[in-house]
């Protein structure tokens, strides 16, 4: 019979405060891995909290790798009440900690037939000292069982109290050592040095995500309205054609880099917008690990740059981060209804991680922060191939081919034409009222348009444009959905942007004839 060690990796460990691992009596040999917290103390606002969150987004991910590369299983001890607490609420670093671990955990099960465990904790209070005693046994059961049928997160997901107590005895509780550095290598930051160091009388601005179909817009306009702009870009899911036009301008330069790596820009920033993100469905769900480091790594980059430059901060959020919404329209304190460990969760995760990450930097360093929560954006300069529905059907009528629905197209969307989300990110960056408010739920913004549209509508009113322009209709198919986790519903509330100034909408039949203007040519 084998005898079990178990690793617990308790997180406050990896701060070298404390921690306790279990060893059986009978050998030291390390056969899993657990990710565990003190449920006493996450309740609660507190440092614990905060490292908590911290820990989830980026050591968590670290001991999954070391996991994945010494065989070795992981168990994740999870806190239960990660539900009906938004990203920016007091409560947040614990729920979204156990959220963004979720989504890891997630990832690596799904795309890497990881070997994870998911153990659902009780929500009653059971101190750490308690914790191993009674989760040991139910751990020992789970180890044993090697093979997992189905790559399912649910498959790996236990409730504590569905798991049987058995053999108590063979394990000790000690004191951990240090056996191994869950640190990511930040001695290698990236030196941007920007062409020019001062730009005499213009606002200096640092754009992620500069060469992205909102970000090329955006840099647009800001280099129209005399704007100082450096932009970064990895191309990882756009085209270097979206920067051409822009590299005309003198007060405009393009850096190369990934911004999930350390990095810093030499010289001063007034203000940093960070747009970097895998932007649509089709991309995120093939690429869940650069989704959740450009939401997690990408924003503290990019925020430490911030705090260190002393910038105003933007953050791109999503309305990704409402989930599949039960109320409609989305107020800005509806703590949403976002799986987090399903299709979407990587990038529902990596915005409201993103947040949560937000909320730090302002709770600790009061950084000048403005979250845009972006709704469904669409206009010339998308690319025609990124697996979104404006695109898709715009794609498809030029080649005379089926508009494809999935599911029953009564889900519905709001969309937003650039030039509107545009301006409104503007406001976003240039009110000077938001740097007054106290509390970071009070900048969080949705951004878009209120008009709300099933899918079967807009597939209508694309159908009469080509009409009009081409004279003929394509059809409309509808096949089966294949992401369980895709929203019924969205529309945003835009009280909060239009106190702002906000007042112009263009309308979705304006604007898609625009687009097929656009494609058609
Ligand atoms: N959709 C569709 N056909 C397509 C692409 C998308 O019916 O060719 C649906 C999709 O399932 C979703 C909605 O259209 O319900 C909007 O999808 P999109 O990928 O544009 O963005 P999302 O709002 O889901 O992030």
């Amino acid at each position: 019979m084998k005898h079990w060690v178990l690793f617990i990796i308790n997180f406050l460990y990896i701060f070298n405060t404390e921690a306790f691992f279990l060893t059986s009596k009978q050998n030291d040999h390390i056969n899993a891995l657990i990710f565990s917290h003190d449920p006493m103390l996450l309740e609660t606002d507190s440092s614990y909290a905060q490292q908590y969150f911290f820990n989830a987004a980026f050591k968590f991910p670290l001991l999954l790798q070391y996991a994945e590369k010494h065989t070795l299983p992981v168990i994740f001890l999870c806190p239960t009440q990660f539900d009906n607490v938004g990203p920016l609420d007091k409560n947040a670093y614990t729920t979204e900690g156990a959220r963004v671990a979720l989504a890891w955990a997630s990832a690596y099960i799904r795309f890497r037939n990881s070997d994870i465990r998911i153990i659902l904790m009780p929500t009653e209070k059971k101190s750490l000292i308690q914790l191993p005693h009674l989760v040991n046994p139910s751990l020992n059961k789970i180890i044993h069982q090697t093979n997992v049928p189905e790559i399912n997160v649910e498959n790996r997901m236990f409730f504590l109290n569905d798991l049987v107590y058995e053999n108590e005895n063979s394990y000790n509780f000690q004191n951990i050592i240090e056996r191994f550095s869950l640190e990511s290598d930040n001695s290698k930051v990236l030196k941007v040095i920007p062409k020019n160091k001062q730009s005499e009388n213009l606002k200096r601005v640092a754009i992620t995500g500069g060469a992205g179909f909102i970000g090329s817009h955006l840099v647009k306009k800001l280099l129209d309205l005399n704007y100082y702009v450096i932009a970064l870009d990895s191309f990882l899911c756009c085209n270097k054609e979206n920067i051409k036009p822009l590299l005309k301008y003198k007060n405009f330069e393009f850096h190369e880099i990934d911004v999930t790596q350390p990095y810093d820009i030499e010289g001063n920033l007034d203000a940093i917008i960070h747009l970097a993100s895998v932007p649509s469905p089709q991309y995120y769900y093939k690429l869940p690990f650069e989704t959740l480091a450009t939401g997690l790594h990408g924003t503290k980059n990019a925020l430490d740059l911030a705090l260190r430059k002393n910038a105003r901060f933007v953050f791109a959020s999503s309305s990704e981060v409402y989930g599949d919404p039960e109320i409609s329209p989305q107020t800005e304190d509806y703590p949403g209804n976002a799986n987090p460990w399903g299709m979407r969760s990587q990038y529902d995760q990596s915005k409201r991680g993103g947040e949560t990450l937000c909320k730090w930097y302002f709770d600790n360093y009061g950084l000048d922060i403005r979250i845009a929560r972006i709704f469904n954006t669409y206009g010339p300069g998308m690319n025609l191939h990124d697996g979104r529905v404006v695109t898709n059907f715009i794609a498809a009528a030029l080649d005379r081919k089926p508009m494809v629905i999935y599911g029953s197209g009564n889900q519905t969307r709001s969309f937003s034409f650039i030039t509107n989300t545009i301006e409104q990110l503007l406001i976003l960056l240039e009110n000077n009222e938001i740097a007054k408010a106290q509390l970071i739920q009070e900048r969080v913004f949705n951004i878009g348009n209120d008009e709300e549209f099933t899918i079967n509508e807009v597939a209508i009113k694309l159908n009469k444009i080509i009409e009009k322009y081409l004279g003929y209709l394509v059809s409309i198919n509808h096949i089966e959905q294949i992401d369980p986790t895709d929203p019924k519903k969205r529309k945003p509330c835009l009280n909060r942007i239009k106190k702002l100034g906000f007042n112009s909408t263009i309308t979705l039949s304006q604007g898609l004839e625009e687009m097929f203007i656009f494609f058609g040519k």
